[in-house]
């Protein structure tokens, strides 16, 4: 019974014959229906059901004396709320004149460095600001000194402000780096500051920073881990010192940069395509390049990374390329553009038609009117005020230039802001639940709801409906494949008869938002319960370009490791969770206009009323090229849920802990999905990616160390005699210094440091040998030799050896047409075979002990 029930049937109130417990619940309703009854209570719903709330009219204040000897009245409250009224009660404006301002990358540039001026307020400042006046009135700003600031680490960049003299810090910095510029920022020039740095309970890298301050505050500032032989990186680089060798001086504004006359396609203007011709001519552009490249060469194991092997071939391609990537790089801005063109012409008709309801033709001049204002913000990029279509800054974000102050090839959401259309950015992996149909953003303390997903021209089919794709996602690593009628997966080689299948995919670039006046309680409940979001991953590039390695213990097999360089990583948004229908995916969308449709069926029915509107259910996806590691453990080990989700974060967190990452640089998800854990893939989700996972490919002896660090982060050591303890004061299944972090909440009730599967696994893995293998490349001379020795033994026919695309092969039998291939075979050697009528059959990398099923039964054993 609750504090309130046992008060309400003390038998102070009622003697013996109170109220019992078995009688209480009914107690409570008839209570709660009389109260309501005389309007002391209000109901109101909230999620699935009724909330009361005490009705304001039922409050009486008293004056209460104060009184020394009340000792549960609480000192800090009491004078707080006495100064308060006491200052409440004095002439002047104090307690109206407390002002705080936002200092972010969301505020126009001009407006922050009125508040920084502000902020100071020396004399110089007053003098800005009062030359300034005018315009700073015209966006509301007042020319007041301003007492405190909110900043995001925008701060951080080299702001001067030197009278301040209190910087609180809402949480642990990332890194000792950061903490320097943060604090740094207060006592300047010899005077002193105070520092507040607040550690959060639940935030396990702020518990570590707080149980080791020394580290936080004085500690070493590292380097930023960066995969200098990153493609992108490289190539953005090689843009850079293309284009200034190209010597034409880019326009602020984007359309200033293209033939806009030339309706077709806004193709680059003519002008900078034959300074770029110039360019490609110059000789001296590739031996500058080379000697830059020379210098990041000698910190990198070129084994490993083929463009940089060869670093002639990489400029020459990439310089030979950079014209028309240039060009390529303009198409989601061409987009923007013509969906705005596009929009601005429809409601333009509907304006001018004679007969429309009035609403409709007010309606009209509104989107008339956002239209105008989106185009104004595409066409009038400046180098000041952060105006993200600045022509140099819209080149970084879409990775052509080198830029590291914001995501790269983020989602934008239009807002339709108090002046002019505002804009606001996210990493698409974010954007994809945080932009998600009807969900609500925040812009300057207003609320706003993702209305539209903006398509681009090109993208329907002749039907009229958008053209979606089809992903068959394999049920045993969760990579995904696009042919519709591959057998088998790409990336594991099993058989995709059973393959999950979406069939409507579509691919979301950017989001409309409209402001919303009212958030109902079913939005709050939506937005904690959020969208079912799954991520899949596809190998790039030839193959070959796959590593994969084997983890052996004591000859047996303890995991397949597989790399790729800027795998394509997909997320999809599959629905609400708390959807009616699990199977039925996506949401309901006007392929015409992108309206998010009402979905009363399968959703919350949150959207707008489908009216006439064509309908089409689509699963929006992002999707992004990311360094990514898959670890399939092997089989015969049975993990279950619980164990693979604890294997997972265990990895994760050591993974991060040896690298010096901070939480979420480094990202592992469950394959497939959620629900079936098989295999973990692991990628590296910072800009141009940290080079950690191609290290851990790379370097002999960095997966037993992990596997070491995973167990001490467990709170496990080895004693003097070398035999594996439990730590000094170690949790009982997972703590915040151990496996639990607040982002892995979801996974909170599955970890458990003493499972002795998980435990055995890492041990292994301590003392395991790495085996090279290369699953897509043909055995080479003797790769089969094993394989050939282990077939005598089983006493099979003896294989002969054949060519196929080039490429020898050592297992094959004519009599039955079948050809086996340790390691796998890659997509392009099975579609050879088939068409020569013979059949691929995979086999594991190296042989076991016993024929595999899938051999013997060609050969009748
Ligand atoms: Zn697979
Ligand atoms: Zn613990």
């Amino acid at each position: 019974m609750s504090a309130i029930g046992k008060a309400l049937c003390h038998s102070r109130l009622w003697g013996a014959d109170g109220p019992k417990r078995k009688h209480y619940a009914d107690f409570i309703s008839t209570l709660i229906k009389a109260a309501e009854a005389h309007e002391i209570l209000r109901k109101i719903p909230i999620g699935g059901g009724d909330a009361w709330r005490l009705s304001p009219a039922a409050l009486r204040l008293h004056v209460a004396m104060p009184s020394s000897e009340d000792a549960k009245a609480n000192a800090f409250f009491r004078d707080l709320y006495t100064s308060v009224a006491t200052s409440l009660g004095e002439p002047g404006a104090l307690t109206f004149s407390f002002e705080a301002r936002e200092h972010t990358a969301q505020v126009e540039n001009d407006v922050r460095q009125w508040r920084e001026d502000r902020f100071r307020f020396e004399e110089a400042d007053r003098q800005r600001i009062l030359s300034n006046k005018e315009l700073m009135k015209d966006k509301e700003e007042p020319d007041s000194f301003l007492p405190m600031m909110f900043c995001s680490p925008t701060m951080e960049l080299g702001v001067d402000i030197s009278a301040l003299s209190t910087v609180y810090l809402r949480n642990a910095p990332p890194t000792p780096a950061n903490y320097a510029q943060r604090a740094g920022r207060a006592g300047r020039s010899g005077q002193a500051a105070l520092v507040v740095t607040y550690c959060a309970a639940q935030s396990p890298h702020d518990q570590y920073y707080f149980n080791d301050r020394k580290q936080l505050v004085a500690g070493q500032v590292k380097p930023p881990a960066l995969d200098l032989a990153n493609r992108d990186l490289l190539a953005s680089h090689i843009h850079a010192e293309w284009l200034a060798t190209a010597r034409v001086p880019l326009a602020a504004s984007i359309p200033q940069n293209l033939d806009m006359d030339n309706t077709d396609g806004f193709p680059v203007a003519e002008e900078h395509l034959r300074a770029f011709e110039r360019a490609k001519q110059n000789t001296q552009l590739p031996l500058d390049l080379k000697a830059i490249i020379d210098t990041v060469t000698p910190y990198v194991e070129l084994e490993a990374f083929p463009d940089l092997a060869d670093p002639e071939t990489l400029i020459e391609s990439v310089i030979a390329a950079a014209s028309g990537d240039f060009d390529t790089t303009f198409e989601r801005w061409r987009d923007l553009y013509r969906g705005a063109l596009r929009e601005q012409g429809d409601a333009d008709q509907v304006r001018n038609k004679t007969n429309v309801a009035p609403g409709e033709r007010k309606a009209a001049a509104n989107r008339y009117k956002l239209a105008a204002d989106e185009l104004e913000m595409l066409v009038h990029g400046r180098a000041t005020n952060g105006s993200d279509f600045y022509t140099y800054r819209y080149l970084a974000t879409e990775g052509f230039l080198p830029g590291y102050n914001f995501p790269r090839l983020p989602l934008y959401a239009f807002i339709p802001a108090m002046r002019g259309t505002a804009v606001l950015q996210r990493p698409r992996f974010l954007a994809i639940s945080e932009f998600g149909p009807n969900s609500l953003v925040y812009h300057e303390g207003r609320a706003f709801r993702i209305t539209k997903a903006k398509l681009p021209a090109g993208r329907r089919s002749d039907d009229g409906n958008l053209a979606t794709e089809t992903l068959l996602l394999c049920g045993q690593c969760g990579a995904a494949e696009t042919s519709a009628v591959a057998e088998r997966c790409q990336a594991c080689g099993s058989s995709l008869g059973e393959a999950e299948r979406l069939d409507s995919v579509f691919r979301i670039e950017n989001v409309e938002t409209y402001p919303t006046a009212r958030i109902t309680a079913n939005d709050e409940d939506r937005q904690r319960r959020g969208f079912e979001i799954q991520t899949v991953f596809a190998w790039t590039g030839d193959p070959g370009d796959v590593q994969t390695i084997r983890l052996k213990h004591g000859g047996a097999s303890l995991a397949a490791l597989s790399f790729g360089r800027r795998a394509k990583i997909t997320r999809l948004n599959k629905g609400l969770k708390r959807r009616a229908e699990k199977a039925i995916c996506g949401f309901v969308i006007d392929p015409l206009t992108g309206r998010w449709l009402a979905d009363k069926n399968n959703d919350d029915g949150t959207g707008a009323e489908p009216g006439k509107s064509r309908q089409q259910r689509i699963v929006p996806v992002v999707e992004d090229h990311k360094n990514s590691l898959l670890l399939i453990p092997d089989p015969s080990f049975g993990f279950n849920l619980p164990e693979m989700a604890t294997l997972q974060h265990a990895l994760v967190r050591a993974i991060e802990i040896s690298e010096s990452l901070e939480e979420g640089e480094m990202l592992g998800e469950p394959m497939p999905n959620r629900d079936d854990r098989r295999a973990l893939l692991l990628y590296e989700a910072t800009e141009g990616g940290a080079g950690v996972l191609s290290r851990l490919m790379n370097t002999p002896g960095r997966w037993q160390s992990l596997a070491r660090s995973a167990l001490e982060l467990m709170h496990y050591t080895f004693d003097d005699k070398g035999e594996f303890v439990d730590g000094n004061n170690p949790c009982v299944e997972a703590c915040y210094r151990c496996l639990m972090s607040y982002y892995n909440q979801p996974d909170h009730e599955n970890l458990d440091r003493t499972n002795r599967k998980v435990i055995d696994f890492l041990l292994a893995m301590a003392a395991s040998d790495t085996v090279k293998a290369n699953r897509a490349s043909p055995p080479r001379d003797g790769g089969s030799g094993p394989w050939i020795s282990r077939i005598n033994d089983w006493e099979l026919p003896a294989p002969s050896a054949t060519t196929v695309d080039g490429h020898k092969h050592d297992l094959y039998w004519p009599g039955q047409l079948l050809l086996a291939v340790p390691g796998g075979a890659s997509e392009n050697l099975i579609a050879s075979c088939t068409a020569r009528g013979i059949d691929v059959l995979d086999l594991p990398a190296d042989p076991p002990a016993t024929i595999p099923a899938n051999l013997a039964q060609y050969f009748g054993k």
